[in-house]
């Protein structure tokens, strides 16, 4: 059986809504998954808890971000 390619989180739209609009969600939610770097401690421990809100695991700040990822 042929397996969704390029998709990711996004397959779960199935064939709706169109490819580019897909692509450009699935870029964010790319950045949104991962798991960031502190810019207090610089452990790579940062999780997106809120829209603008990340935490790191390590040292516990909570600190503000942009809306889908920390920022640069
Ligand atoms: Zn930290």
């Amino acid at each position: 059986m042929a397996k969704t390619k390029k998709l990711g989180s996004v397959a779960r739209f199935g064939a709706r809504y169109g490819r580019k609009i897909k692509q450009k969600v699935l870029d964010i939610e790319k950045k949104q998954k991962k798991i960031h770097k502190c810019p207090f401690c610089n452990k790579t421990q940062v999780r997106r808890i809120a829209l603008g809100i990340y935490q790191c695991k390590k040292c516990n700040t909570k600190f503000a971000g942009k809306a889908y990822y920390p920022g640069e």
